[in-house]
């Protein structure tokens, strides 16, 4: 399951999705659209979302915000659920830089 995230740029946002969420669709489902002109830009797709994340931030950061997660397919569940993920493997170091921002609950 890959994962994508939009970097908004007028009112600098930057969200993270899951690939098969309605409003990526694969990195693909913001276009431009009817004004013709591009406001922001999808990067993806990550094979995990610590890597998205770690980009997405990399991106944030240029643009002064911290990325959030998309409240429709909630990204942040990945890393609950994901059970190859655990505290005891390799990728536990970078496991605990991950930042939550905002906490947002629905
Ligand atoms: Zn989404």
């Amino acid at each position: 399951m890959p994962f994508y995230f939009y970097a908004y740029y007028p009112n600098p946002k930057v969200t993270l999705h899951r690939g098969e969420c309605r409003f990526c669709k694969q990195g693909k489902g913001m276009q431009p659209g009817k004004l013709g002109y591009i406001t922001g830009r999808w990067r993806g797709g990550y094979l995990s979302l610590e890597l998205a994340l770690e980009a997405a931030q990399s991106i944030g950061q240029g643009l002064g915000v911290e990325p959030t997660y998309c409240q429709r397919c909630r990204p942040e569940t990945a890393i609950l659920s994901d059970p190859i993920i655990s505290d005891s493997a390799s990728s536990a170091h970078s496991r605990s830089q991950i930042k939550r921002p905002g906490g947002k609950t629905l």
